[in-house]
């Protein structure tokens, strides 16, 4: 079924034509009993989407893909991709769609995706499908990481299918709408230039200057600008997610995207004790994506990205692989960059302190929250505290009191800003113990936890005293955590 687009908004179908080899045009499953769960309001208006209309009929038959907008061409979109090192080559969407792009109040194309809409062209074994848990997952964790700032893809809806799908067991099944944009990835370039065709791969990197980095195409080598523009965004991306505690837990190069936002909730989760070696996805047995890992994984996933581009660098193929390399230097030094200023700024420091003085003064901090598997979030919201002549709590976290006096004694010395601290240290986040909680809810019936969550991360530095259950560490018979691919 097609119908005329809501209120104003037109769909555009800019991916689906320019690069069709890459999209294959498909129709999500139908729906038996669509149930709208939650609806994203603000994103809906950024949008140009009118909420009532979404709430209705039509409109959350649109949201699972069972009403095509006019002007729309679903698609589903062709990638490869790294899978824990090994190369997928065909791996694609294999239970979501790309409905089209709309234009946004500010005048950006923002992609407006499904995901959990049935089986396509890419979907092998699966089928097709996704849970309720596991889609509302992805709505909390993307909202509360955009609410903290860090470029994510957003979550516009989820809607329960009322079709079952089984996973251990039976479970609702669910369609979340997702709003990137783009979803172009490191696997759409590896996609492309595994197909050989060089055309397609320089019309894949014109497509993404012209929506990401329209200042490369005036570069003197617009390629080459492509590369670096990618990697100086995830350097900031992944410095943002290590400042925080967010393990990604599937980093794989079809879950990095090109944007540098943030891309596919599987199997995420916030560190709670501060542990270097965390890890919480159930197949990530060697712990390739454990936190301490993800800036050389990054670093790892945009070499795949600068080998699939390299032919588009320079005729000469060394030459084109030392401006590869060149350009691929520059991520340590921007990823270090960013992680150091964060740090500093998570201090209440100014972020220009000479590396001298802030490298031990933020290593040996670290050393002791993790000496004392301290909760990381509970931590650096307690600092502020201290910054304001208040130590007991944070203190009381620690396994070595007196060491950290001695180290605050050389902190304040510095000034640290209090009030600026509260502005990046979150105090609440998506904690395990809480999510977990809000989706068994949800997947029995109940939203009320998920939306009493999704309200505390979604302020997450506003301090309501009302909301301290939310901003309290795990219980200490919680864990340890193990999350799940089977989403
Ligand atoms: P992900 O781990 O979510 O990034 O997914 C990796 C690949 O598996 C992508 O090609 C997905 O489209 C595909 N996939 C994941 N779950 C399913 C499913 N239930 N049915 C079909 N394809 C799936
Ligand atoms: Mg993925």
């Amino acid at each position: 079924m097609t119908a005329a687009a809501p209120s104003t908004v037109t769909f555009d179908g800019r991916f689906a034509r320019e690069l069709a080899e890459m999209a294959i045009p498909w129709q999500a499953e139908r729906v038996p009993d669509p149930r709208l769960l939650v609806l994203n309001e603000p994103l809906a208006a950024e949008l140009g989407l009118d909420a009532a209309y979404l709430r209705g009929a039509d409109g959350v038959l649109l949201l699972t893909g069972n009403l095509v907008p006019g002007g729309a061409t679903p698609v589903a979109q062709a990638y490869a991709g790294h899978q824990f090192g090994w190369l997928a080559p065909r791996l694609g969407d294999g239970r979501a769609l790309l409905l089209g792009e709309v234009t946004d109040a500010e005048g950006r194309l923002r992609d407006v995706h499904l995901k959990g809409s049935g089986r396509t062209p890419f979907a092998r074994g699966g089928d097709g499908l996704a849970a309720v848990g596991p889609m509302l997952r992805e709505f909390i964790v993307s909202e509360a990481m955009h609410a903290m700032g860090i470029p994510t893809t957003r979550s516009l809806a989820v809607v329960a299918t009322g079709r079952p799908v089984l996973r251990e067991r039976m479970l609702p099944g669910a369609v979340l709408t997702r709003v990137a944009s783009s979803h172009l990835r490191v696997g759409s370039f590896q996609y492309a230039r595994a197909t050989g065709d060089i055309d397609l791969l320089r019309r894949l990197a014109d497509h993404a200057i012209a929506r990401h980095f329209p200042g490369a195409a005036e570069a003197g080598n617009p390629y080459v600008a492509l590369l670096q523009s990618v990697i100086a965004v995830q350097a900031s991306l992944v410095a943002r997610w290590m400042l925080v505690g967010f393990v990604h837990g599937v980093m794989n190069t079809d879950n990095m995207t090109i944007s540098g936002e943030t891309i596919d909730y599987g199997p995420c989760a916030f560190m709670d004790a501060f542990d270097p070696a965390a890890v919480y996805s159930s197949i990530d047995e060697t712990g390739r994506y454990a936190y301490r890992n993800q800036p050389v994984v990054a670093e790892w996933n945009l070499t795949r990205l600068a080998e699939s581009l390299v032919p588009l660098f320079h005729d000469e193929q060394e030459q084109a692989v030392v401006l590869a390399q060149e350009s691929l230097a520059a991520f340590r030094r921007q990823y270090s960059a960013a992680w150091s200023a964060g740090l500093q700024a998570k201090l209440g420091l100014p972020g220009d302190l000479d590396d001298d003085v802030a490298s031990p003064l933020v290593d040996e901090l670290l050393s002791l929250v993790q000496a004392g598997r301290a909760d990381h979030t509970v931590f650096f919201r307690s600092l502020a505290e201290a910054a304001r002549g208040r130590s007991a709590r944070v203190r009381s976290l620690l396994a070595d009191p007196a060491a950290f006096d001695a180290w605050a004694a050389r902190w304040s010395a510095l000034g640290p800003d209090a009030d600026a601290m509260d502005r990046v240290n979150p105090a609440y986040i998506p904690r395990n113990h809480l999510v977990e909680e809000a989706l068994d809810a949800a997947t029995a019936g109940d939203l009320d936890p998920f939306m009493r969550l999704l309200e505390a991360v979604t302020s997450p530095y506003d301090d309501r005293p009302e909301l301290e259950r939310y901003a309290a560490a795990a219980p200490k018979d919680f864990g340890p955590y193990r999350t799940f691919c089977g989403t």
